[in-house]
């Protein structure tokens, strides 16, 4: 692959990408590459109608540098200030040039939201990047900002697994310290119907190296994926992966499925039979039931997910995590319909919010006003659930 120059694309201004994982809402954005080199995983709608391009690594420095220097504005005007947000931002913004406001914008909430703890490296697959160029534009960042304390990035596995293993090393070295994996599913069958682009070999082979080279390994399952049709294979086979890389994390993030991914006109057409919320405890359990000898710490941090509030380390934690999926599923039915709605409204994060009264009575409250019923409830969940895709 040719690295893209300065003379082959002009500087276009600082930019930022449309996501990052949510464990990075405090972080500092960098786009290194635009949109997803792949694109074509079925159940994502993301980077649909978009092109990939790599961006020259001296336009990632200049984004830094823009940043950088709005930070020590920033640092500098309200160094002796004691305010938590300082009360006359309006005057430093309204001094700052139309095409710097976005970066001072970035650098503004990273001060002071993020408190300039860590960095997650834009689009969907940083290491695609030419490994010279990355650690170029990892040390850069370093050097601007020293005491940041951690730089993520996403990346596929068939990237990871096509990268050298001195690469990677240097790649970490320079200061890239987790990537997160959209392992989705271990089952070969899901990953083909989806298109993932990936085998459940290949992605073994990819998250073994990134721990080989230093780097944390954060995999990101997604409950449902299989459809009713293999959502045990999906579950087996997914904890059999995690087993033989033992990650560092473990991310749920769950199937929804908004009508621009391709996987919702299969849907439509009869041919993917989506999980309801019974069955995906039910899938979820299996899982986590299934993974042995790990040490991984399973996280739940996604809005999308039933159980917002499963989290812990195994192996100690894991009889704490199945006892929520299986307290869901021993529930009646009326109080299962209760508990899917709350949480899809915000009204729950977990099982337990179901004893604060006030959380309770509002999700009663939105029960009745939506009519939810027996035959209605996975409709409204999905609903529900597509606003936060
Ligand atoms: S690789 Fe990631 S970003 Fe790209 S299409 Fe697949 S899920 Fe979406």
């Amino acid at each position: 692959m040719t690295p893209p120059t300065e003379a082959t694309q002009s500087y276009r201004g600082f930019e930022q990408g449309p996501i990052r994982p949510p464990s990075e809402a405090r972080s500092l954005l960098i786009r290194v590459s635009r949109n997803c080199p792949w694109n074509r995983c079925s159940f994502c709608p993301v980077y649909k109608q978009t092109e990939f391009s790599l961006r020259p690594a001296s336009h990632v420095l200049q984004d830094i540098d823009s940043v950088h220097k709005h930070v020590n504005t920033l640092k500098r005007e309200f160094a002796d200030s004691a305010r938590s947000v300082p009360a006359d931002l309006d005057r430093i913004a309204g001094a700052i040039p139309r095409e710097e406001l976005a970066a001072f914008e970035v650098a503004y909430h990273w001060v002071f939201a993020g408190r300039m703890k860590s960095v997650f490296l834009q689009d969907a697959d940083a290491l695609v990047t030419i490994p010279t160029q990355l650690i170029e534009v990892l040390t850069h960042l370093r050097g601007c900002f020293p005491s940041v304390e951690r730089v993520t990035s996403y990346s596929r596995a068939r990237t990871i697994a096509s990268r050298r293993e001195a690469d990677l090393k240097a790649i970490a070295r320079a200061g890239l310290d987790r990537i997160h994996v959209g392992l989705e599913s271990g089952s070969d069958q899901v990953l083909k119907r989806v298109s993932k682009g990936v085998t459940k070999e290949k992605h073994i082979e990819a998250g073994l190296k990134v721990k080989a080279a230093g780097m944390e390994l954060s995999e990101y399952v997604m409950p449902g994926l299989g459809g009713t049709e293999l959502s045990k294979t999906h579950a087996l086979e997914s904890a059999d992966a995690l087993n033989r890389m033992n990650p560092h994390f473990i991310r749920l993030r769950s199937l929804a499925l908004p009508p621009n991914a391709p996987l919702f006109a299969e849907y439509q057409a009869g041919r993917f039979d989506k999980c309801n919320d019974v069955a995906m405890a039910k899938e979820i359990l299996t899982l986590i039931e299934s993974l042995d000898s790990i040490t991984s710490v399973i996280k739940s941090d996604h809005v999308l997910n039933l159980f917002g509030d499963l989290e812990g380390t195994l192996p100690d934690d894991k009889p704490r995590m199945t006892g929520m999926m299986r307290a869901f599923l021993q529930m009646e039915p009326d109080e299962q319909r209760l508990y899917q709605v709350g949480r899809r409204l915000g009204m729950f994060c977990g099982i337990s919010d179901m004893q604060i009264p006030r959380a309770r009575e509002a999700a009663e409250s939105a029960c009745r006003q939506l009519g939810v019923t027996a035959e209605n409830v996975d409709r409204i969940t999905d609903e529900l659930m597509t606003r936060f895709v």
